[in-house]
């Protein structure tokens, strides 16, 4: 089968879909791995590492996509290059298809198998697999170092014989994948860290880590839902907590938010009035500005100073601000998926395993994805 791997066109985005090592992965299974020239360049990856561990390079675009059957790709297709991908071929890339509607309608319409890794299922075997979790780790981590390089001080305790330094309070709202990561980072500089979440279960992973656990509003199990996401919170819930929150947030030095609902917008949690209780000086580092941001001033791909003194960075993207680790790890996770669903050298879009089922979002010229067909209304036949 030829699998191919194009360079990534979209501005700003510097990962790949391949490494050397999961071109070895898949030419050991037999699959016939084709790399555009330059693919691997913003990574760190040559062509001479990508054609020694067994890939063909092909310089130009059209030959590369050329009869392909699979192709391996971090964001979505342009509408050139998805002119140019045979129909019926597989793909596999990250299309955020409960937002992304007219995307899936042109895949569809195109004829391809796409297979979408954001939405992997969160279940142990697919853990592997999950794009979501791999790229949330490095954007909680980068959050972080982001906070640290905008606050004015530095973040641990110090005594010296110039002063003391007292440790920089970080606070992070949403414990997910990213939150997590954010806690664990600020808590390795120093700095004196508390979480907070709606679902119940977070409470013991915060305070695993070091972390005192924020209980701003009774919690219960419904705020989880059976795939382990949030759910969206009443108006009156999100009132209560916003409300709640403000006492805490004037004695932070750094917030940093990751609260997430699939395929809704970002809860706000962070209203301006909210903002303007915090200290001059202070940082929030909002993670869902790509969902519109968890703070009502967040620019997204920006950054805001409000009146009274408060920075707020809304980056989009940062996994791409670290693309060696970035490339390893989306890649890893596109190899594991593709080995796992290609069996005997075919993709059976047939199949009821639960990780084709939740993944595959068109085939045969249809959207085939029960959720996704809901959403865009194409619940009947
Ligand atoms: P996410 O990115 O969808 O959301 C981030 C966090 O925001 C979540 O913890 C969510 O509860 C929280 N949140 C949503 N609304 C909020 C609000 N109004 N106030 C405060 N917090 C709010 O979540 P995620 O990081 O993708 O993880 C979701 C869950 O899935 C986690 O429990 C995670 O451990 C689990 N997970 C399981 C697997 C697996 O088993 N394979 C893999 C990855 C993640």
């Amino acid at each position: 089968m030829k699998v191919v791997v194009p360079r990534e066109l979209a501005a700003g985005e510097t990962r790949v879909a391949a490494t050397p090592r999961t071109v070895k992965r898949m030419d050991r299974a037999g699959l016939a791995v084709h790399v555009e020239s330059g693919a691997g360049a913003a990574s760190g990856i040559t062509d001479k590492e990508f054609s020694e561990s067994g890939a063909t390079i092909v310089e130009d675009r059209a030959a590369l996509l050329s009869g392909s059957e699979i192709v391996l790709a971090v964001k979505p297709p342009d509408a050139a290059t998805l002119e140019q991908i045979p129909s019926g071929a597989v793909l596999v890339a990250t299309l955020d298809p409960l937002i992304e509607h007219e995307l899936v309608k042109q895949l569809a319409g195109h004829g391809v198998s796409a297979f979408s890794l954001d939405m992997v299922p969160r279940i142990a075997r697919a853990q592997s697999m999950d794009v979501l979790s791999s790229m949330s780790t490095l954007s909680g981590y980068q959050a972080v170092l982001l906070a640290s390089m905008a606050l004015p001080g530095i973040m641990p305790y110090l005594t010296t014989a110039a002063g003391t330094l007292h440790p920089s309070k970080v606070l992070v709202l949403g414990a997910g994948v990213a939150g997590l990561q954010a806690i664990a980072t600020a808590r390795r500089l120093g700095a004196l860290v508390w979480g907070y979440d709606i679902r119940p279960a977070v409470k013991e992973q915060v305070e695993s880590l070091g972390a005192e656990f924020l209980e701003l509003i009774d919690m219960s199990a419904d705020a989880e839902d059976a795939g382990g996401y949030a759910r969206e919170q009443s108006q009156d819930q999100a009132a209560r907590q916003q409300q709640a929150m403000t006492a805490h947030l004037a004695q932070m030095d750094a917030v940093i938010t990751t609260a997430l609902i699939p395929g809704r917008p970002a809860p706000i949690l962070l209203t301006a009035e909210m903002v303007s209780a915090m200290k001059p000086g202070s940082v929030i580092v909002d993670l869902a500005a790509e969902r519109g941001g968890n703070c009502e001033l967040t620019r997204p791909g920006g950054s805001f100073t409000s009146d009274s003194g408060v920075t707020i960075l809304g980056p989009l993207d940062l996994p791409c601000s670290v693309p060696a680790h970035a490339s390893l790890m989306y890649a890893n996770n596109v190899a594991n998926f593709l080995l796992y669903v290609c069996r005997d050298g075919r993709i059976d879009v047939e199949s009821d395993d639960e990780v084709v089922v939740g993944t595959l979002v068109t085939s045969g010229g249809r959207v085939v994805h029960d959720r996704i067909r809901e959403v865009l209304g194409q619940t009947e036949s």
